[in-house]
């Protein structure tokens, strides 16, 4: 009987590997966001993947796309609910409040790189781990944070070369307006209940203003009738709004207004915002975030306000145009076993000084490692045959100009560094 052929292990759909050819530019973009955000005082927190999934239900939001159908939620062997964090506010509140950051004396301003996990229907532009990078405010009421989160986003992207990017901004109220508006959105989306999805239908009863968040054309078309939250503002909201909108302006930013854009979370309070680019498909948001100043409140914990955002990496990366800042990097070509010590040892000495060294460690003839340094695009080899390990001189060929030169064991770096 002829043994069963081995099935072949395949990464899982909506997940995608980092290959080494990608990695580089994924280092730069997390380097310069990461440089950016301590400029504007933020400190790096990581929390862990995995959370209790109530604190999700919790901050989320139970009526949020994300938790009633998005959510990688399992039983650990203890029979505990867990969840892969879908999104990032929801730790760092429970991070505060674990290790009371709220009493120390440092502003509350951290930002965060990682993955995160949603089961929504792959495609361009949408995985189910993707990755995200991450900043929240705590403890700002000024709508001045938040045009100067927005103006921090717009650095980020202007530092990164990134063009036809949009800004949209909304106010989605608070507490004390939602409320009517809720009841009129209501009315508006019960009067054309039979022409929404099923799902829209579910969310006129248990949230109206989550039908904005539907990827159906349909819904989408039939919900830029119904009624605009910003009409509905207090006068606290619509003086945030305002003010909001007065500080872009003195950031010379330019900016759409979008009354219907709500945001996918259950939790934001006024200021919405969000970044598109018309170099992406249908999924064209980079970046949206917001306020949320009732969240920290309804953990149980001090009444602190918080505002933040969260950009999609996979998404920003497409669009962020990137040319490899190359390093001088050197092979070396040994002969012989006396060779490939001197040359291991002349690897360390020189990766110390700071270049990048390959040897590999396989039986080839010089032809072959020359032609291999030619393939990898290395800027130099130096070639080690045992005359030269005997004489401590080596062949140092600049693959550039094709200009070999005998150089002693303690002038390779000097060389490289300033060739003459
Ligand atoms: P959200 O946390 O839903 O406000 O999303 C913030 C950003 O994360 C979006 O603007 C996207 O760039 C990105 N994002 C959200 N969901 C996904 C996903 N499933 N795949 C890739 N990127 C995503």
């Amino acid at each position: 009987m002829s043994a069963k052929p081995k099935k072949k292990i395949t990464a899982i759909k909506g997940t995608k590997d980092i290959l080494p050819s990608e990695a580089r530019k994924w280092q730069k973009v997390e380097s310069v966001a990461r440089e950016i955000f301590e400029l504007y005082g933020y400190r790096e927190i990581r929390t862990p993947v995995f959370e209790a999934t109530e604190l999700f239900e919790k901050g989320t939001g139970e009526t949020s796309d994300v938790v009633t159908k998005e959510m990688y939620t399992f039983l650990d062997k203890g029979g505990r609910s867990l969840t892969l964090r879908p999104e990032y506010t929801p730790s760092v509140v429970r991070a505060i409040l674990d290790h009371s950051l709220h009493l120390k004396s440092q502003p509350m301003r951290y930002y965060f790189f990682g993955p995160m996990f949603r089961h929504d229907k792959p495609q361009k532009g949408r995985y189910r781990q993707f990755h995200q990078i991450d900043i929240e405010v705590f403890g700002e009421k000024d709508p001045a944070i938040d045009a100067e989160i927005v103006e921090m986003a717009d650095f980020l992207l202007k530092r990164l070369n990134v063009t036809d990017t949009e800004i949209l901004v909304n106010s989605v109220g608070c507490k004390a307006c939602r409320p009517p508006y809720l009841r009129e959105l209501k009315q508006a989306a019960e009067a054309v209940r039979e022409d929404l999805c099923p799902d829209c239908q579910r969310k006129i009863d248990l949230n109206p203003l989550r039908i904005f968040d539907c990827k159906e054309e349909a819904c989408r078309e039939m919900s830029q009738g119904f009624p605009k939250v910003t009409d509905f503002l207090c006068p606290d909201c619509e003086e945030h709004f305002k003010l909001f909108c007065v500080y872009l302006g003195s950031y010379g930013i330019a900016y759409r207004l979008e009354p219907r854009m709500v945001r996918g979370l259950d939790y934001y309070t006024k200021t919405t915002f969000e970044i598109i680019s018309s170099k992406l498909g249908a999924q064209d948001a980079i970046l949206g975030g917001g306020r949320y100043d009732d969240m920290m409140k309804e953990f149980g914990g001090p009444d602190i306000c918080g505002i933040g955002f969260a950009m999609g990496l996979e998404r920003f990366l497409s669009i962020v145009p990137f040319k490899e800042e190359k390093e001088s990097f050197l092979y070396i070509a040994f002969l012989g076993d006396a060779a490939k010590n001197a040359g291991m040892e002349l690897a360390r000495q020189l990766r110390k000084g700071g270049i990048e060294c390959l040897i590999e460690y396989r039986d080839r003839n010089l032809k072959n490692q020359m032609s291999r340094a030619n393939k990898l695009g290395a800027d130099w080899v130096l070639i080690i045959g045992e005359d030269e390990v005997k004489a401590n001189r080596y062949q140092l060929k600049n693959m550039e100009t094709g200009v070999q030169q005998e150089v002693g064991a303690d002038d390779i770096l000097t060389f490289i560094q300033k060739p003459s």
